[in-house]
């Protein structure tokens, strides 16, 4: 025979001795029953060798060698049970060794299924050898774990109820229970095997193992905990333990461990009961009875008592989980979660979220569900038939993968003089310049505004007596009433110079920048108990702000509950802060703690209080009863956001968001005044109905407070403030209908805690520095000021809005220099940049980012000359300003375009356009840290979907990534790496990408600035705060410029160069996760679901933009037709 040869030449060394004896086998192999005593012969001297010389595993277990495949045939196919133990000896030492390599030779060459097969024939030996048992389950313990097709195979192979059966006759035996128990361990973690073993009563036989305190047979009962645990993961199984009573057994047997385990010497057994809990406590059915068992007790006492061991978190941190699953569900404190604001439609759309609201009948409690009776009856059920061991390598379904819709769109054309009602906003193209440059300059806000002014408004409060008393202080102070007396600004009581002068009366504060007196307090109280306080003038730091103005630009603020009030931040200004604001660092078990809280209310409810302070569904709000025992809050001023405040406990308060109007979710944007604090407590702070499933507040970002105190003694500034802070997953339960349909889900938590400086101040608290549309309309009114004879600037409307509010669109660029034909056609023929922000209303971050935009291109350096000079801005810095108005923080007045002005126009889209250089939409982004932007490529989204497509499909410019290349490299907050280029199917209607499919813009893009901070460059490490971003905004056109140099050297290359060269590694594109963060230990959510969606809402407004965008493109081209051949 040839065989030895062929076995030598594969084996080193060839004079081994225990390769000597494998030929031997081998050579036997085929005839191995009948050769049983020289089997059982070899197979000892190999175990012999194994066992005393370690160079003889290593030479079986080298590469090449095919030792294993030898061992494993024999055991296949000996029937001598002498031989068959031998070779599970030397199996089992030479697995023993080595990190998992062995196991996986083993694995590869079909072991398993030689010991199932081996596992069977013994089995129907009657009695089976127990030492054959023993070892074989020692082996397949062993195995199990590093083999994925173990679960499979052992229930195809009938090793389940072999397994099973032997647990069952040797319950009393731990020798072989152990390995047997390791092994059903293994069977167990297959969801298919689990419910297999469920119905076979497995569940009941593994109860019969668990037993109290003990020092014996410990690691036994770990095991069949672990086992336990993994079959209560099926919710068949999981009922099926509720159902047989034992939750209370459970629950028992936990307390016993917790109290006589007192050196912790037995923390897995106690974690492996708690995971039993845990995976029970996953169906209604479980939480029912742990209630009842007063499960909630047990964990709370237990944990508590455990908390100041640090090594006991795991059992505290489980116990946590447990015990907020079963956290009595409660109602949201609210009659409806629609908004508390009516605003009655003119047109109620069918569909959409508006029109499923309006279709909502009266009387139907949205808040709860009428009965979550049945809220997992469709999922409670396992499905026997779902596939195991299939590799579940989910592809982003979210990613464009058809080609056609990645590709420039083609429709019919519409004629030239249909488009002409896009003419109006691009007045600059038809003037002549002949006449005064300034005359032609039109602002239509402005008038409305003056036309809102004689809007009365209903809510105005009478004016106090005193209001009226005494004359101005005659100092050069800001003089403001006690700070016991801090009172609401309300509209009519700032009267404005002309008013006064009218009336003589001393009506505060007025414009005279001599005297601004806040208060509506004569000075004869000024002894009582405040003082005379000073502000300093910001003229010089708030080039752009104005109090005055500002009220002005109040009044002709419209929102839906007609405000009469002015919050303090937005009427003093902010001057952003020059200290450094860190990101928080997290304290640690800091949400535990929280949690606890949360679950002594209902523990030990003697401290709870429970009291409304503020309610928005009442007409009487703001609740006043001022007994001093309680805040008080407000939120009835511009963009202000808050519905409802429950004092709690004596020192915390429940605050509960308004929707959006016409809707019923969106809870995220706050922003509300408190006062009546007291100074060296510590108050907490809960805003209760959030609904994402994560938060920044839980990465080191804080909320914002503005102290009135602070601002009147010369520092008017928001700051980043809070400690304790955290964001997760709460008791209050969430209506089907606020979760769009999805039942069974839960809101959020964020906390905070905060102690107050000052007694008696007025605080302010926001989500994000506050950038309302009144600061808007006074900040563009500012620039006009800035404008030379050099700058072309025009505000026009772009149009009205539902609440009545026009929404601004800003020309700028350089005037002609002269009214030659030669300049005037540069002129007209400069490229477009078209940039929006504000679509979301909560973002207000994307406000500061376009202030800096706006002041940087209204400024007079030379870059921004030269920016002038080359490209027209047409520029819409608040998409929504009936959302900013009234504290939505996504929506507009409603989900549907109402206006058929902007019907779409089928459009036969040209070549790409030469004429539309730059779109970009300015947004915040709640998860993210840094500034980055979204883009659009075909290339990066065929590359990360992996569809097929030829070559001649991937041919694309790489223009797209230049301008994001060269912000990474200017801007300190603006990070490449967090760029993504991918086009996804939920953004599909988002201005990105509508212009760069439909209008064929390359650089087409939405920038996203963190609300929270940085993680990279200069900025590292800390939050984000006015002046980065205002930065973010000027860099931005430093950027526009620089790709402009770029683009006119027509050579995108060496920039594109520069970056293969920074990355190492060549992968094209760079898809990021909405979430990249890396996850807590403790854990925010406590279910398994947490898949919100982050789509951007189609929004009239945004739709408006686009189809604008898409008038103007093909009204820019008809008009480039119907002018060909005339000169111009
Ligand atoms: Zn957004």
């Amino acid at each position: 025979s040839n065989q030895p040869d062929r076995f030598y030449k594969v084996c080193v060394p060839s004079n081994s001795r225990v390769m000597m004896l494998l030929g031997q086998l081998e050579r036997m192999n085929g005839d191995i029953v009948r050769q049983a005593e020289t089997a059982r012969q070899v197979t000892a001297k190999i175990l012999h060798l194994i066992q005393t010389q370690e160079k003889s595993g290593k030479e079986v277990m080298s590469k090449g060698s095919s030792g294993m495949e030898v061992i494993l045939a024999s055991l296949e196919n000996t029937r001598d049970v002498q031989t068959i133990l031998n070779i599970l000896s030397i199996l089992t030492e030479l697995l023993t060794v080595g990190r998992g390599r062995r196991v996986g030779v083993f694995v590869s060459k079909g072991g398993t299924g030689i010991l199932f097969h081996t596992l069977l024939s013994a089995s129907k030996e009657m009695p089976p050898s127990e030492e054959l048992m023993l070892q074989l389950h020692s082996l397949l313990a062993k195995v199990g774990p590093k083999d994925r097709k173990f679960g499979v195979a052992a229930r195809l192979s009938g090793a389940l109820n072999v397994t099973v059966n032997l647990i069952k006759q040797n319950l009393q035996n731990p020798k072989l229970l152990l390995p047997c128990l390791q092994v059903l361990r293994v069977y167990s973690t297959n969801s298919v095997n689990a419910i297999s073993l469920g119905k076979n009563g497995v569940v009941e036989l593994l109860f019969k193992v668990l037993a109290p305190y003990s020092k014996k047979n410990t690691s036994l009962l770990k095991v069949a905990l672990d086992a336990l645990g993994a079959l209560l993961k099926s919710k068949t199984n999981a009922r099926r333990a509720a159902d047989g009573g034992y939750v209370p057994i459970l629950l028992a047997l936990y307390a016993d461990w917790h109290r006589n385990d007192a050196r912790h010497r037995h923390m897995l057994i106690r974690k492996g009961l708690l995971v039993c809990l845990r995976n029970i406590t996953n169906i209604k059915l479980g939480r029912k009875a742990f209630v009842e068992a007063d499960g909630m007790r047990v964990l709370y006492n237990s944990s508590t008592e455990c908390l100041p061991v640090r090594t006991l978190d795991p059992l505290v941190n489980t116990s946590s989980l447990i015990m907020r699953k079963c956290f009595p569900k409660k109602r949201l404190p609210l009659p409806t979660i629609q908004s508390a604001f009516l605003f009655q439609l003119p047109y109620v759309p069918g569909t959409g979220p508006a029109g499923r609201t309006y279709s909502q009948g009266p009387g139907v409690d949205d808040v709860v569900d009428e009965s979550d009776d049945n809220d997992e009856a469709d999922t409670e059920n396992d499905t026997e038939n779902e596939e195991d061991e299939k590799d579940q390598q989910s592809p982003n379904d979210d990613i464009e993968t058809d080609l056609n819709k990645l590709h420039p769109k083609k429709g019919p054309c519409r004629p030239y003089e249909e488009l002409r009602v896009y003419e109006r906003f691009f007045v600059e193209l038809s003037e002549d310049f002949q006449v005064s440059q300034v005359s032609v300059l039109i602002r239509r806000w402005k008038v409305q505004a003056s036309q809102c002014l004689c809007r009365p408004f209903p809510q105005t409060r009478a004016l106090s007596p005193g209001l009226t008393q005494g004359p101005p202080a005659a100092s050069a102070r800001f003089r403001i009433l006690p700070p016991a007396s801090l009172t609401p600004l309300q509209l009519d009581n700032i009267h404005i110079s002309k008013d006064q002068e009218k009336t003589g009366d001393a009506h505060i504060p007025t414009t005279d920048k001599r005297d601004r007196t806040l208060s509506p307090l004569g000075p004869e109280d000024e002894a009582a108990e405040g003082a005379v306080l000073e502000v300093p003038d910001t003229a010089l730091l708030l080039p752009l702000h104005d109090l005055d103005l500002y009220v002005e630009m109040v009044k002709g603020t419209l929102s839906v509950p007609q405000y009469a009030e002015v919050a303090y931040p937005d009427y003093f200004g902010h001057v952003a802060p020059t200290f450094r604001e860190p990101l928080l660092e997290r304290v640690y078990g800091v949400q535990r703690a929280k949690i606890f809280q949360d679950i002594e209310r209902l523990i030990h409810p003697n401290d709870i209080v429970d009291k409304v302070v503020y309610d928005l569904d009442i007409p009487s709000c703001p609740v006043i009863e001022d007994d001093g025992e309680s805040l008080k809050f407000n939120s009835q001023f511009e963009s202000g956001n808050l519905r409802k405040a429950v004092q709690v406990r004596k020192f915390e308060y429940d605050l509960v968001l308004n929707s959006d109007i016409n809707s019923n979710h969106y809870h995220q944007w706050f922003y509300f005044e408190v006062s009546g604090m007291k100074v060296g407590t510590t108050y907490r702070f809960n805003i209760i109905n959030c609904e994402k499933s994560n938060s920044q507040f839980n990465y080191g970002m804080q909320a914002l407070m503005y102290s009135v105190q602070e601002a009147i003694s010369g520092s008017p500034r928001w700051v980043r403030t809070g400690t304790d802070i955290c964001y997760y997953k709460n008791h209050f339960a969430r209506s089907s209908i606020a979760a769009g349909g999805l039942k069974g889900k839960s809101y959020y938590t964020l906390t905070f805690s905060i102690n107050f400086k000052h007694k008696d101040d007025v605080c302010y608290f926001a989500y994000h520095y506050p950038y309302t549309y009144s600061t808007l309309k006074m900040h563009l009114s500012k620039l006009e000021a800035l404008r030379t004879p050099q700058i072309y600037l025009r505000q026009d409307v772009l149009c009205e809005t539902l609440g009545g509010n026009g929404c601004p669109l800003l020309t700028i660029t350089a005037m002609p220099e002269s009214n030659s034909n030669d300049h005037i056609c540069q002129f007209r023929n400069r490229p477009l940049i078209f940039l929006s922000a504000r679509v979301h209303p909560g973002e207000t971050n994307a406000s500061w980012v376009m202030k800096g935009t706006l002041e940087f291109l209204m400024g007079s350096s030379p870059l921004a000359n030269s920016l002038r000079e080359s490209y027209i801005f047409k520029i819409v810095p608040m998409l929504n300003p009936d959302g900013v108005i009234n504290g939505n923080h996504r929506c507009s007045l409603s989900g549907e375009d109402l206006n058929r002005q902007w019907q779409s126009p089928n459009l036969e889209l040209h070549p790409p356009s030469t004429t539309l250089r730059v779109f970009c939409d300015y947004h915040g982004h709640s998860r993210k840290k840094n500034v980055f932007m979204y883009g659009c490529s075909v290339k990066e989204t065929v590359w990360q979907s992996n569809i097929s497509a030829t070559s001649s499909d991937l041919q694309e410019d790489l223009a797209y990534r230049a301008l994001p290349k060269i912000l990474s490299q200017i801007a300190p907050a603006f990070s490449m790496a967090s760029c993504s280029f991918v086009v996804e199917r939920s953004k599909e209607s988002t201005a990105r990408v509508v212009v760069w499919r439909e209008i064929g813009v390359q650089r087409s893009y939405t920038m996203e600035s963190t609300l929270c901070g940085c993680d990279q460059g200069k900025y590292k490490g800390l939050q984000i705060g006015t002046r980065e971003l205002e930065e973010m905004g000027a860099q931005f056109c430093v950027a526009l410029l620089r790709l402009k140099r770029l683009t006119g050297l027509r050579n995108h290359q060496h920039l594109l160069d520069l970056e293969r060269k920074k990355k190492k590694t060549s992968c094209p594109t760079t898809y990021v996760l909405d979430e990249d963060e890396p996850s807590f230990l403790e854990a925010i959510d406590y279910s398994a679901e947490s898949n919100d969606e982050d789509v951007e809402a189609e929004n009239e407004h945004l739709r408006r933009i686009h189809l604008y965008l898409s008038g103007l493109h093909v009204w820019l081209q008809s008009r480039k037709h119907s002018t060909d051949g005339v000169s111009i």
